[in-house]
């Protein structure tokens, strides 16, 4: 499989070639030439598979580049039972007539990005190592991005991490999650402001291109296209567990829909790819919280990204955003790949701040299979409480945004699968609000509090910042 860009103007790449980069040379985004479509026989092959087995069988579609063999030892590494809570890494449970939970917060994070994130970790130092190069990984986090990035990258050869956070204003478990990392090649860096004086000088670094070309300084972010193939295997993992008690001559018509809490668009845009290589997926539902940009355009065809006044702090913190950086991997598809009419969209963007797409909408659902839903804080305590009180089983607010809208979309004979994108211990206060039940640690996180914490404090100087990396940066 080779790799293109959204607009047009980069060469067919391998995938080992496009792991490195975010952003496409062009400036647009990566994503497959053309995305091979599966027989009902291959997917009924793979269902005896492991979470590692098939993660090798899925990937190798996309990394075609990279053997086999090499592979299959870096997702046995990456979906190993150290790494993960439970035995079969992604456990597929009923929640309630007709709704299942997808559960990928199994990882040392207790959120999905681990799902993706320690498969990059791995893919990551094997392509450095082969190109004899290193990476300075540079972020900015309030909160869960950087302690997935972290946990996959740690002790890595030839990766080092430099993470910006904000002073004072991460939880006690997220702190306790980053800044009890003891590997050399960790660094956490405290900024006196917010997060967005933590993103502004992440920019101001990145955009430096001569100090990025020295230091080798490099970013993995939500449009890196690893971690988007590396969310699709859950997609096949979850079908198939779903269709596993249906008859032999059942299961290749067998359907589910998946509802998705989203941010970025980029587990979702996942979802899609599998549903385009030919997983059974009926709707692609996609759940929004209060920041509801994207449930918008699925609903208007008009896509309007906000600015920061009108981007509010929530109770799923991981979906506040204010534009969705993959989405343009779904507009290309609209546009039908066609890089002109795409360019065309993104100057309309730029132009007028927001992208008219209203005479396609009905192709959204109809060709797509995509559906949207918003949900509020009250919609989220309300769901956890009921959830709850029905069952015993404690959600995260993300996952409460997810099963709230899940609901709404629930067809008869369609099972609806819910992606549990955190554990809801990361959220007490929530849990509080809406169960009166104080939530503990996970059991083998229990001591994480008590763990001495490491951090470098900095005033927010640009050129503190560049001095600490030259100086802790990794060279091969
Ligand atoms: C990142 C995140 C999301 C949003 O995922 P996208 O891929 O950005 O759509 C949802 N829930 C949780 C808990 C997350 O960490």
């Amino acid at each position: 499989m080779k790799y293109i860009s959204t607009r047009g103007g980069m060469e067919p790449a391998p995938y080992s070639a496009i792991l490195l980069e975010g952003l496409a040379t062009d400036g647009g985004l990566v994503v497959p030439q053309t995305v091979p479509r599966l027989t009902a026989e291959q997917l009924e092959a793979w269902r005896s598979l492991s979470y590692p087995e098939l993660a090798t069988e899925v990937l190798g579609i996309f990394a075609t580049d990279i053997p086999r063999e090499d592979l299959a030892r870096m997702c046995r590494a990456a979906y190993n039972p150290e790494n993960f809570v439970a035995e079969e890494i992604v456990p597929v449970t009923q929640l309630e007539a007709g709704i299942s939970l997808v559960g990928l917060s199994e990882g040392p994070t207790l959120a999905f990005k681990d799902m993706a994130m320690q498969f990059l970790g791995q893919s990551l130092e094997y392509v450095l190592a082969k190109t004899d190069r290193a990476l300075n990984i540079i972020g900015a986090t309030s909160g869960d991005t950087g302690s997935a990035a972290e946990y996959a990258l740690r002790g890595k050869d030839g990766i080092a991490v430099f993470m910006l956070s904000p002073q004072g204003r991460m939880s006690d478990f997220q702190r306790a999650q980053m800044y009890s990392l003891a590997d050399d090649n960790i660094h956490n860096i405290a900024v006196k402001g917010v997060f967005d004086d933590c993103q502004n000088l992440v920019k101001a670094l990145s955009g430096d291109l001569e100090f990025k070309r020295a230091h080798e300084l490099g970013t993995v972010n939500s449009i890196n296209l690893g971690r988007i193939s590396a969310q699709v295997v859950y997609y096949f993992w979850a079908w198939l567990r779903a269709s596993d008690g249906a008859a032999a001559e059942d299961r290749a018509s067998f359907e589910v829909s998946v509802t998705v809490p989203s941010g970025n668009f980029g587990n979702i845009f996942s979802g899609y790819l599998a549903k385009a290589m030919g997983v059974p997926i009926r709707r692609l539902v996609l759940a929004a919280n209060e920041n509801n940009v994207l449930d918008e355009f699925f609903r208007t065809g008009v896509y309007a990204p906000r600015g920061a006044a009108d981007t509010h702090a929530t109770s799923s913190p991981s979906m506040d955003i204010s534009k969705a950086s993959n989405l343009e991997r779904f507009v290309f598809e609209v546009v039908g790949r066609d890089p002109e009419r795409l360019a065309a969209a993104w100057q309309e963007l730029a132009e007028t701040g927001r992208i008219d797409l209203t005479a396609e909408l009905a192709r959204f659902e109809a060709e797509f299979g995509f559906q949207s839903g918003t949900s509020t804080h009250a919609d989220r305590v309300a769901t956890i409480k009921s959830v709850f009180d029905a069952s015993g089983t404690v959600i995260d607010p993300h996952t409460a945004d997810g099963v709230k809208v899940a609901r709404e979309f629930v067809e008869p004979g369609v099972p609806m699968l819910v992606l549990e994108t955190a554990k809801p211990a990361k959220f007490p206060e929530i849990v509080l609000e809406a169960t009166g039940q104080r939530i503990g640690m996970p059991e083998h996180l229990a001591d994480l509090l008590s763990l001495p914490q490491r951090v470098t404090e900095m005033s927010g100087d640009e050129d503190e910042l560049r001095a600490f990396i030259a100086e802790h940066a990794v060279e091969r």
